[in-house]
């Protein structure tokens, strides 16, 4: 049986399923090449339903046999499945198929994974495992009997409680009705770190991180990290667990970051395995946040689910809104914004600006693979993060109460999402749902005005045509806003301001002096905001701001004018960025976190946007050339500093993950790469001889690199970690990122010649591949290698694992930003990619997208 053919899906076209699913029964007889699967499925008519028609959606199965009642039936194969003839009243349906694990490179559905089973089945995968309705609106109960060689598998895990186990079987019960795409099973030779948790109403709970022998020592962070996020939903949301056991396992070949199944997540290893000497602060701080993440889907994405995937902002906007509020709590609130705005900017914002803009909640899709993007998963929690704003913490947390209460166990939409905030608030929310239809980066334009007396500020919207949507409506926009005076002290606090005209004026009375304004405090909305004011008052906000989010804002767009300045006229550097930059880094109230993301500026990537937009064509050489000169010169005006920031900044005593050390090594590791700059290399050398943790380590060998002295070092470093394939991962991507625009392409093709290069490891695929995209200057580098290079192993990959494929081809999305020499160069790959006979149906959509642009 083939894949379907492309197909486009409509919202407008949904219809329930014809059948309830009363109980789902599976017993798989796992073999690598040939596992058994057999299901004994309980379906009703359905009495919601007109379309009676019985559809079974299955991919890449080989039928062995059907039975309807008992009574073997030969049910008609169709694209994508099959149709039956099937009683009126409630009946029992019957199959075994034969599927392949090993042949599995796709890694969706049932695959092996270093002689490890392992399934992954949102969203579309659990039709590759059985016939079955394969949509998130029908929800079952399901037991499971797995069976196995015991000596090569001894365990055998699946979803919900265990019930039994023995010598080569496994029986597992959840209780709570679930869609398919939560279905998990995992068995091999894996080994467990173990724990216990008691709910607030006294359920124990067994607790287990599962992983292959070997890496048990990497598994006490993550454990901990499980705890606090099962705390945390009881304590700010009400949530608490549901099951008597909760599995988490860590798989080497994954697509995705991790996967929510019930009661058995599943994460890709680099999300969940880290200690001291092989995962840096930031490593520790994501796996914190995605096992929050997955855990927190437990309610809002399990118990509450999605009626279709074009509703998938649903579980993924509110869930990850949901982790970034946990990663305040756990650490530091500014600092979590500021890292949230820096990905959301070079993430979504080149997203929802170019041909693959998209709604948070789109209409169609041909492969909803492809959906898993910045703006459903950003963007639509900004729009929660909005929604927040407007009605308050308060009825935030009321209608979060109905939520639950009035649609558990049920495949929900955003019109019942919409509906709680309108039933517990009395608002009518209609055009604020237009965040979620309409696609594009709103722009809000601020002028001020001032009598003596009242000070006003005038505030605009527009939003640029995005592709099928040439018309534009204005939107509900929480403008927050705070005003000081001269002194930098705040006369009116933080209030938001809602905007939701084109143009809309906001008076404030009584200020006999003129007040200084600081608007978009927090990033309340994910907009582009365009404000007419000269480096003195961004000095005064960078020195003064009492919101911590803008007075970095006030210092990121110092930092963006002086490049702008440079790469499109020459301008020398803004002194007055350099002085307040430098006064800020001395101060020691200052949390050291804060002071390192102020020495960032914005990325190579972020500047082309931003010409672009300005009506200009973007130069990458030029932008790579600024953005070295700015560091440079930062380097030089801080070099009486720097060495003691350096000093300060080192953490004694026994390696701590926490926020208050990390923030330290993250300073220290930022002076390190100014210091660089001035001594060649010394200093770094010595922390690389030194360096008892990865994060001091790797910060060590990028300085080196960047100094032009990192291949003996880059060579210990191989020898040393050779055999942990997450560290290698680092060793392989950091050669790409450090690499010189003119020799990036030739680095990555020589890395992909390296006896470790494994093309089918995503992670590994990623670590060269995803990184050279990410290299500005050497992925557009004028001789157009890079571009060659990336669509070569595109083409490559796309036979073997498509959802890969067709997430990467998102690095040429920006293209038609550049000039016409690399226009060509790009579209002559794009074609080339779009020409390859059996492309798949996740990259021709991709790619069809980009070149339509
Ligand atoms: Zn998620």
């Amino acid at each position: 049986m083939k894949d379907a053919a492309p197909q486009t899906i409509y919202l407008k076209d949904y219809s329930t399923f014809g059948y309830i699913v009363e109980h789902v029964d599976l017993t798989f007889k796992l073999h690598p090449t040939a596992t058994r699967v057999l299901s004994k499925i309980r379906f009703a008519p359905n009495p919601d339903a007109t379309d009676r028609r019985f559809f079974l959606h299955g991919e890449q199965l080989k039928l062995i046999s059907a039975k309807i009642d008992g009574k073997a039936v030969a049910p008609e194969m169709v694209d994508g499945g099959l149709q039956a003839d099937v009683p009126d009243t409630a009946f029992i349906w019957e199959a075994e198929v034969e599927i392949n694990p090993a042949a599995n490179t796709a890694l969706e559905g049932l695959y092996m994974s270093n002689g490890m089973y392992c399934t992954q089945c949102e969203a579309e995968g659990f039709r590759k495992i059985t016939f079955y309705p394969d949509r998130p609106d029908v929800m079952a109960v399901f037991d499971v009997r797995v069976e196995a060689d015991a000596n090569n598998t001894p365990v055998m895990l699946s979803n919900g409680n265990g019930v039994s186990k023995g010598d080569g079987f496994a029986t597992w019960s959840d209780p709570w009705p679930k869609p398919a795409y939560l279905f998990a099973l995992v068995a091999g030779n894996l080994i467990a770190h173990t724990d216990q948790f008691t709910t607030k109403s006294g359920t124990a709970v067994d607790l287990a991180i599962w992983v292959r022998p070997g890496d048990e020592g990497k598994c006490a962070f993550g454990m901990e990290a499980l705890k606090k996020s099962m705390t945390w939903d009881e304590e700010v949301y009400g949530r608490e667990y549901d099951l008597d056991e909760f599995n988490i396992v860590a798989v080497d070949d994954f697509n995705m970051g991790a996967m929510e199944n019930k009661g058995l997540n599943i994460f890709n290893s680099s999300c969940v395995l880290a200690s001291p000497e092989t995962a840096t602060d930031g490593n520790f701080e994501r796996i914190e946040a995605i096992i929050a993440h997955e855990y927190f889907h437990n309610w809002t994405g399990n118990r509450i689910t999605c009626r279709d995937w074009f509703q998938l902002c649903l579980k993924e906007g509110l869930t990850v809104f949901r982790d970034a509020q946990f990663t305040a709590d756990m650490r530091s609130e500014p600092v979590k914004r500021i890292d949230d705005v820096i990905a959301l900017r070079a993430r979504q914002f080149p997203e929802d600006q170019g041909p693959l803009s998209h709604a948070v909640r789109p209409e169609s899709f041909q492969e909803i693979n492809n959906f898993y993007t910045a703006t459903i998963y950003e963007k639509g929690a900004e729009v929660i993060g909005m929604l927040k704003t407007l009605v308050g913490d308060a009825a935030y947390a009321k209608a979060l109460d109905l939520y639950f209460e009035r649609h558990d166990g049920q495949a929900c939409t955003i019109e019942d999402w919409i509906k709680v905030f309108e039933d517990s608030t009395g608002r009518d929310l209609t055009q604020f749902k237009l965040w979620y239809s309409q696609s594009g980066t709103p722009e809000v334009t601020v002028r001020e005005e001032y009598n003596g007396e009242t000070f006003t500020l005038h505030l605009s919207q527009k939003s640029a045509p995005t592709p099928g949507q040439d018309e534009k409506h204005p939107q509900v926009i929480p403008v927050a806003v705070g005003l000081l005076n001269t002194d930098g002290e705040e006369v009116q606090p933080t209030m938001a301001l809602e905007l939701s005209k084109a143009e809309q004026s906001f008076s404030f009375e009584g200020h006999t002096t003129r007040p200084i304004p600081s608007v978009l405090r927090g990033f309340s909305a994910p907009v582009i905001l365009k404000q007419d004011i000269d480096n003195a008052r961004r000095a005064f906000l960078l020195a003064h701001d009492t919101d911590p989010f803008n007075r970095w804002e006030a210092g990121r767009d110092l930092a963006r004018d002086s490049l702008l300045g440079t790469i499109l006229e020459g301008a020398p550097h803004n002194t007055a960025y350099l002085d307040g930059l430098k006064a800020l880094l001395c101060d020691e109230t200052l949390d050291p976190a804060y002071r390192a993301l102020m020495l960032g500026q914005p990325s190579q990537s972020e500047l082309a946007g931003i010409i672009h937009k300005m009506g200009h064509i973007p130069d990458p050489a030029a932008i790579h050339t600024a953005s070295e000169a700015l560091r440079d010169a930062k380097a030089r005006a801080f070099a009486d500093m720097l060495p003691d920031l350096y000093a300060k900044n080192q953490v004694e005593g026994p390696f701590s993950p926490e926020a208050g050390p990390a923030g330290k090594r993250s300073l220290a590791n930022a002076a390190l790469a100014l210091v660089t700059r001035l001594d060649g290399g010394a200093t770094a050398s010595q922390q690389y001889a030194h360096a008892d943790n990865m994060t001091l380590q790797l910060a060590a060998l990028s300085a080196l690199i960047d100094a032009g002295k990192g291949a003996s070092a880059l060579q210990a470093f191989y020898d040393q970690w050779q055999s942990d394939r997450l560290v290698m991962d680092k060793w392989f991507s950091l050669q790409v990122m450090h690499a010189k625009p003119e020799d990036s392409a030739t680095v990555a093709r020589t890395l992909t010649q390296h006896a470790d290069f494994e093309m089918k490891n995503p992670n590994r695929f990623r670590s060269v591949m995803g990184v050279l995209a990410m290299n500005h200057a050497g992925f557009h580098h004028q001789s157009g290698a890079a571009y060659a290079l990336l669509a070569d192993w595109l083409i490559k990959l796309d036979p073997i694992n498509p959802q890969t494929t067709a997430r990467m081809c998102s690095a040429f999305q920006t293209w038609k930003r550049y000039d016409a020499h690399r226009q060509s160069l790009i579209k002559e790959q794009l074609e080339r990619i779009a020409t390859q006979s059996n492309l798949s149906r996740d990259t021709s959509e991709m790619v069809g997208r980009i070149l339509d642009a």
